[in-house]
């Protein structure tokens, strides 16, 4: 196995109740690098472009408003097979589907407010990490 790279985002819900080191905790105990982070607020513009793929869902306009809603911690991580390894330690998108040890089941409150984002896919990765990163702010 590779060594990956994954961009995650700590969402509102977790920024608001002050959970990010424990999600940090999570994630390094999961044997993931936090290699880039940095906390903003995003724009409308920045979580539409971001979730621009869910554009044509009905719950896009909720989304980009509770990605709006707080800050967000923004993060680079690095390891073995690290978008998979990220998405098994996130756990399902629906929180009352995640198994037990999982981030989200740990702190996930609804659909929306679920806590933790995870790439896909190595091409998702690059092109979220190249929307947030400059090389330069990567530290591996
Ligand atoms: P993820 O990769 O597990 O975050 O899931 P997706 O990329 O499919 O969806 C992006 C985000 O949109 C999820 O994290 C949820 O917050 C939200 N979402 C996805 N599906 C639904 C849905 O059916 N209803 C609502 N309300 N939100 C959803």
């Amino acid at each position: 196995m590779a060594v990956q790279r994954t961009f995650s985002i700590i969402k509102p819900d977790a920024t608001k109740r002050n959970l990010t080191g424990k999600v940090n905790a999570m994630i390094e105990d999961a044997g993931l690098r936090i290699v880039g982070q940095r906390r903003v607020h995003l724009s409308e513009a920045q979580a539409k472009r971001f979730y621009e793929v869910h554009a044509e869902r009905p719950f896009y306009g909720d989304l980009v408003n509770f990605m709006t809603s707080g800050p967000v911690v923004v993060q680079v991580l690095e390891g073995e097979n690290a978008i998979a390894a990220y998405r098994d330690v996130m756990g399902a998108t629906n929180p009352s589907e995640a198994k037990p040890g999982t981030i989200r089941a740990a702190f996930a409150e609804s659909i929306d407010a679920n806590t933790v984002h995870g790439s896909d896919a190595p091409e998702t990765a690059a092109e979220e990490i190249a929307q947030f990163f400059t090389d330069d702010q990567i530290v591996g």
